[in-house]
């Protein structure tokens, strides 16, 4: 490793302060770094990152959901640098290369049946303009142009562009942008935290199918696509809510002759358990093994450890988006898997019948090579597999944390856990997040919900740390 050769304190000092003053960060309010500092890394190994003190942090929220297997990985490095030699760009118009080509035929292979073009972009936000654009153009196309409008969930986050934004409905992001954005409509989350008294998740989600059919009866003729998260709305929280919601919605979505979007950008690549959050949608979704009774008096949402039965296909969105974690975290990339038919409807003689939309970094090279790592390491390892005993370790030692007296709505999919913490520290996720680095870990709650969403190679020991360091960060807190 190389270590930084001035002396630490020095440059780790002057390192924030060129960053504050060349540096605008993203989803900060600058003057807040006056009280608290931001963290210089140095260097990242596995789960954990260095500070330029040689300070560790366990990345327990794979920074911002990207780092599947850990920072450094040499098997991904090796891959990069491999590729380095080769090629590490060319346009993607008129011309194309294996990464991109091998890439798209192994998510083809491994995406619910009938995904089988990929459209890519740079990042999430990007992707989802794309399938907005795909959308409402799909329908230019075979006649009915008037289909322009979208709906998406309650507090649903689809990224910060002007368009994702537009179906977007967290009040902080958006508010001030209000003018700038065209109004779509939002229908009810079925987040399982709202179901009333007594009901459970999955009669939760049923009614909110139903609020999501009336909306349809209405408006089907303008409406060109329904944007979900499947399974969890990340940004909103770690809202979890039962699949039953997404088989009814592809249900209603086909009835009504409007597509279905689904925003894997973070709860893709395996991250609910399945590589896909879709495939858990299945006629046997109840078949999951439900550890407790999941309804809200028993103020826990079971955990749900997916394992998949025969000859179950789960749901096929007509758009299916995948960023964050594709790359392992190492790059930016994303991508629009869809249909043959929608594909169908843009191949024709005129140019402007298709789709004419493009980003200069489009299929890079180095991007689509690190997704391929990432792909082989799923392959190989057998890391759902792998997944499914590390989240059953990790719930067996959170019983303190889950059974804290502040600790509320404990609930768990795949490698995704969270709850809230009554506390009534103004700045909760600001104290918390600077605690949790007092005690090595890097958290980064949501308003009073703190979550875990470790790298995939989290150990039994980094776990164990985890969870103790959080109770003690949350017995601070309270
Ligand atoms: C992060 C995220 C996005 C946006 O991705 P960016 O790469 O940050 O633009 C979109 N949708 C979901 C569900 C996300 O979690």
């Amino acid at each position: 490793m190389i270590q930084p050769m001035l002396n630490h304190i020095q440059t780790n000092a002057s390192l924030l302060t060129r960053s504050l003053s060349a540096v605008w960060h993203p989803c900060s309010q600058m003057k807040h770094y006056e009280s608290f500092p931001l963290v210089p890394i140095a260097r990242g190994a596995g789960v954990w990152l260095y500070d330029c003190d040689g300070k560790r942090y366990l990345d327990a929220v794979s920074s911002w959901w990207v780092s599947l297997f850990g920072h450094c990985n040499p098997r991904i490095n090796a891959a990069l640098r491999d590729q380095l030699e080769a090629l590490e760009h060319v346009m993607l118009a008129g011309f194309t290369h294996e990464p991109v080509v091998q890439l798209s035929e192994r998510l083809r292979d491994l995406a619910p049946v009938g995904l089988g073009h990929c459209f890519y972009g740079s990042d999430g936000a990007s992707a989802v303009e794309i399938a907005l654009k795909m959308s409402a153009h799909y329908w230019r196309n075979t006649g009915k142009p008037g289909k322009t409008q979208f709906i998406s969930l309650e507090n649903s986050y689809h990224g910060e562009t002007l368009g994702a934004l537009s179906v977007t409905d967290v009040a902080l992001f958006r508010d001030a942008y209000g003018a700038l954005i065209r109004q779509q409509s939002i229908v009810p989350n079925p987040d399982w935290r709202k179901a009333a008294a007594g009901e459970n998740a999955e009669n939760y989600a049923l009614r909110c199918a139903i609020a999501l059919e009336q909306h349809l009866q209405q408006h089907r003729a303008q409406l060109a696509a329904f944007i979900v998260e499947p399974l969890v709305q990340g940004a909103a929280g770690m809202a979890m809510y039962h699949p039953v919601y997404l088989q009814r919605v592809r249900q209603l979505c086909d009835e009504y002759g409007v597509h279905l979007i689904a925003d894997e950008i973070a709860v893709g690549m395996g991250r609910t358990g399945t590589m896909f959050a879709c495939e858990q949608a299945s006629p046997l979704s109840l078949t999951l093994s439900l550890k407790g009774r999941g309804d809200k008096n028993s103020g826990t949402l079971p955990s749900r450890v997916y394992v998949r039965g025969a000859g179950e296909e789960g749901i096929t969105p007509d758009f299916l988006l995948l960023s964050k974690g594709i790359t392992g975290g190492y790059l930016p990339l994303s991508v629009v898997m869809t249909c043959d038919e929608i594909y169908q409807a843009f191949y024709a003689d005129e140019t402007a019948h298709g789709f004419l939309h493009s980003h200069s970094y489009t299929g890079n090279p180095l991007a689509c090579r690190a997704a391929l790592a990432t792909l082989d390491i799923f392959a190989r390892d057998n890391v759902l597999a792998a997944n499914r005993d590390k989240a059953a370790y990790l719930n067996g030692i959170a019983l303190p944390l889950r059974d804290h007296r502040a600790v509320r709505n404990w609930r768990n999919t795949g490698m995704i856990w969270a709850f809230e913490v009554d506390s009534t520290h103004r700045d909760f996720a600001q104290r918390c997040f600077a605690l949790a680095l007092q005690n090595e870990l890097l958290l980064r709650p949501i308003g009073n919900t703190i979550y875990f969403m470790p790298p995939y190679i989290i150990g039994e020991e980094e776990m164990d740390l985890l969870v103790k360091r959080t109770l003690q960060v949350v017995e601070q807190l309270t």
